[in-house]
């Protein structure tokens, strides 16, 4: 066997990364981890942390409002974003340094460098120093895509939203997916005046078409503004510092601020992949096998650089299986099957399984049972905003196939339900289930 520095050297301390290297140590091997911006990744640093904490300040502008009809006065409140920043940033960085520590515990060398690869076993770190290493596991994550417009310049992405000096006045959002609804509804309840424009004249595609179509009609009322069929075609900066957007089918808009929010694509740049001969899938990211292994036996990829499902606890999964799988003798393959997600805009929106029309695609013959309601909070808070529940159900066997929502606390109450689609339930043993009153959950055992 060839003397290596590690037996595992893995580039990128993000959710795949991190978990990888704590486990591959924890079963006795040798690990270093290099990192070039900050250790936690995207979702710790600039993705799912610090967006929730926004979430969930955002949410008490609609609140506030509601308290008053539950007897609370309520003095008009004001809203200040750099103190919510500040605790934001400051929790941040709690969990940053609790991750660095997690890595320290299990002896894993961090690196806080920028590295890339320069043959199948040995890495390059900034520095110019040259490490080798028996297994290497790219884990390196996805950026913002930006489009190629004129003005692209003036545009911020999510990473910059978290820095936004104040609340833009004005706002426009490019994009329809998670990202861009999540922040349409953040900036909305901050008092910024949205405009989401796509596109297509879909709006979170893949979710189920009655689900979104609710979200879509909630937050038009709510006034939020959404142009369809609108293809970006530049921003020109006016002379009191405003932006003017241009666009097919549309006037052009004037706003403070643009977001793309138009995707992400996997961070294969200056990795070095070239000369280590690693392969790309023809969207970009690294080609892998069903345990996470590029076309060079000892190179490794997990999480979002793989594109495979772009979710933090997907990445921690690949991660441990690679771990496991290579270094703990437990060989194990991610399921990738009924992987639940969210749309934590307001209210939230979440789905597992196969969406009304994937399950009539896929099994023919299907039962929907849907519950269209005004929760109890919102009929006393005068809020006229309707929760839908819909469970798809395999019409042969009645087995659920799927669960989609939207409504207050969607994300919380369908992590329950997600472990009952994977166990394969049918509807007929959610209906076993005694109702929990009053609760909005209890309309899953009441479905018609
Ligand atoms: P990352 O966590 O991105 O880690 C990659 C790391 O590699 C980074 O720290 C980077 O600095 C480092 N790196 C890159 N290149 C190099 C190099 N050459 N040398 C050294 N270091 C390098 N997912 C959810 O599940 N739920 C959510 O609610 C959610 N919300 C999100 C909101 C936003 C705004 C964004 C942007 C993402 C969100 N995600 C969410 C997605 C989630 O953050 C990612 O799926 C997850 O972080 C992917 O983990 P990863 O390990 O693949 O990469």
């Amino acid at each position: 066997m060839p003397d290596f520095d590690y037996d595992l050297f893995v580039i990128g301390a993000g959710s795949g990364g991190t978990r990888a290297a704590r486990v591959a140590a924890a079963h006795g091997a040798k690990v270093a981890a290099a990192e070039e911006y900050r250790v936690g990744g995207t979702c710790v640093i600039r993705g799912c942390v610090p967006k929730k904490l926004l979430v969930y300040g955002a949410h008490f502008a609609e609140d506030l409002q509601d308290a008053k009809r539950f007897g609370w006065n309520v003095p008009d409140c004001d809203f200040d974003w750099k103190t919510l920043t500040r605790h934001v940033f400051d929790e941040v960085d709690r969990i940053s340094e609790a991750y660095g520590s997690t890595l320290a515990t299990h002896d894993v060398e961090v690196i806080r460098e920028h590295a890339e690869l320069t043959g199948a076993n040995t890495v390059r770190l900034a520095s110019g120093r040259e490490v080798t290493a028996g297994t290497i596991l790219i884990a390196t994550g996805a950026r913002p895509q930006i489009p190629e417009c004129p003005g692209h310049e003036f545009g911020i992405t999510s990473n910059e939203a978290f820095h936004l000096p104040a609340i833009p006045r004005r706002i426009l959002i490019a994009g329809a997916g998670y990202i861009a609804n999540e922040f349409a509804g953040i900036f909305h309840q901050f008092g910024a005046h949205v405009t989401l424009i796509n596109r297509t004249d879909v709006i979170l595609r893949g979710y189920d078409e009655s689900v979104r179509d609710r979200l879509l009609q909630i937050s038009m009322m709510k006034g939020i503004q959404f142009r369809f069929h609108a293809e970006f075609r530049g921003i020109e900066q006016q002379d009191d510092g405003s932006l003017k957007v241009m666009m097919t089918n549309h006037d052009p808009v004037e706003v403070d601020c643009v977001m793309f929010a138009t995707g992400r694509i996997p961070n294969t740049q200056n990795l070095g992949l070239a000369a280590a001969g690693v392969e790309l899938t023809d969207k970009g990211a690294i080609r892998v096998d069903e345990d996470s292994r590029t076309n060079v036996p000892s190179i490794y990829a997990v999480g979002d650089v793989t594109d495979r499902v772009q979710l933090t606890p997907v990445a921690i999964r690949e991660g441990q299986a690679f771990a496991d799988t290579q270094f703990g003798g437990k060989p194990t393959r991610v399921d990738y099957g009924c992987i639940p997600s969210a749309v934590f805009s307001h209210p939230q929106m979440a789905g597992v399984g196969l969406t009304e029309s994937q399950a009539k695609t896929k099994l023919g013959s299907v039962k929907i049972y849907t519950s269209d309601f005004r929760p109890m909070k919102n009929v006393l808070a005068g809020r006229n905003e309707r929760a839908l529940y819909k469970m798809v159900c395999d019409g042969e066997t009645g087995r659920i196939v799927g669960i989609h929502m939207i409504g207050p606390d969607a994300a919380e109450i369908l992590q329950a339900a997600a472990i009952a689609v994977k166990a394969g339930l049918t509807k007929d043993q959610f209906d076993e289930t005694v109702a929990l009153h009053p609760t909005m959950a209890e309309e899953l055992v009441l479905l018609k």
